[in-house]
């Protein structure tokens, strides 16, 4: 039997390296709260993802929920976001008291439509929480200018982005807050982790720090009624010992991208991923675009019985976290759901491991 090809695979720094790290914890016995650690990790983030203000979470999901948190909005309002995305873009916003309003996405980069976002504009809309869906920068100048017109905040789901750089900034520092996820399944991860950003120089990150404390005050006064969404020790010193490496592992992405691009970009029957040419990739994600479901669906049955393992990533939509589902116009974001398939990639796959798919795929097809 063929070794099996999992959707990805988590890096891992050198060992010795990892334990190296760690072992002054057990003299310090500081395991969290802004230890050496998390604080280093903070700088060395900020630096390398090009923005003003950076703070640590536990999880990417945690940080989207402080961000909208941070914004004080009032109960029951309406953010205007896009149901093509990971469950945890939807839930946070359910989860902090609003309502999510559902846009449309561009067929073309999955990412929301902008042409559509004005037209679900209400008086009770307070923001907009777009993604940049498999590191896809969404209309980034549009959207501000419609925020600003509107006044509303953006808040963008930057989870698939890491490190891009986008006309020239680092793509965490457009809106008014970006969060990513540094999960383990991430192209960069932290085990679980993540961290919102700013570059809307008002120390909102301040917020962020005393929220993802309990809400507790740089003074120790009690604040706003926050939680713990605090990084410990052992997640920001793997996040330190991954960073040193994540370059190559996004040229090693890079590679197998470009090995699958060239082995299925002649065939009629799929469709890749379309870069911009403004964004420096960091390849996070294959998604590949079939001619209909029933076709995705049986590549997805085929491949397994090969002992690849292909994601429907993202089916379904995530309307369906919505109860009381009112109804929506989706048809590109309900086309793109079903026809979708992200390939097997990660850092350190070969050649053999692509053309494995690739073969798969191609018999699949028939
Ligand atoms: C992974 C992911 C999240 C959640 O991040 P966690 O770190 O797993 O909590 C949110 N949004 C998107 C689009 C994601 O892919």
């Amino acid at each position: 039997m063929d070794e099996k090809i999992l959707v990805t695979r988590s890096t891992m720094p050198d060992f010795d390296e990892y334990v190296e790290m760690i072992r002054p914890l057990w003299e310090s016995r500081w395991l969290t709260n802004s230890g050496t650690y998390h604080c280093r990790l903070e700088k060395e983030l900020k630096e390398y993802l090009m923005v003003d203000e950076l703070s640590l979470t536990v999880n990417g999901h945690m940080g989207l929920e402080l961000a909208l948190q941070s914004m004080n909005f009032e109960a029951g309002s309406e953010v205007i976001t896009t149901p093509f995305t990971f469950v945890s873009t939807t839930n946070a916003i359910i989860r902090s008291g609003l309502k999510p309003v559902f846009c449309d996405i561009k067929p073309d980069d999955y990412t929301i439509d902008e042409s559509l976002i004005e037209g679900l504009i209400t008086d009770k809309t307070v923001a907009i929480m777009p993604v940049h869906v498999y590191g896809n920068p969404c209309n980034v100048e549009a959207i501000e200018e419609i925020a600003s017109e509107h006044g509303l905040k953006v808040i963008y789901d930057a989870a698939h982005a890491f490190g891009e750089i986008y006309k020239g900034r680092g793509i965490g520092s457009y809106g008014d807050m970006s969060v990513f996820s540094f999960h383990a399944t991430k192209v960069y991860h932290t085990i679980e982790g993540g961290a919102v950003c700013t570059n809307s120089g008002n120390g909102m990150c301040g917020r962020i720090n005393s929220l993802k404390n309990f809400g507790l005050t740089k003074d120790g006064q009690i604040g706003d009624a926050g939680c713990n969404a605090k990084m410990n020790e052992f997640a920001a010193a793997m996040g330190i010992c991954n960073l040193k490496n994540v370059k190559s592992d996004i040229e090693s992405r890079g590679r197998a991208v470009a090995k699958y691009t060239q082995r299925l970009s002649g065939c009629d029957r799929l469709r890749l991923n379309k870069y911009s040419n403004e964004l420096e990739p960091n390849y996070a994600y294959m998604p590949v675009l079939f001619e209909t479901n029933s076709m995705r669906d049986k590549i997805f049955e085929y491949l397994k019985t090969k002992e690849i393992y292909a994601r429907k990533y993202f089916y379904p939509l995530t309307v369906d976290a919505v109860k009381s589902a009112t109804c929506y116009e989706l048809p590109n974001a309900v086309s793109a759901s079903e026809r979708i398939l992200t390939l097997p990639l990660f850092s350190g796959m070969t050649d053999e491991q692509v053309d494995r798919v690739c073969d798969g795929i191609m018999e699949g097809l028939g």
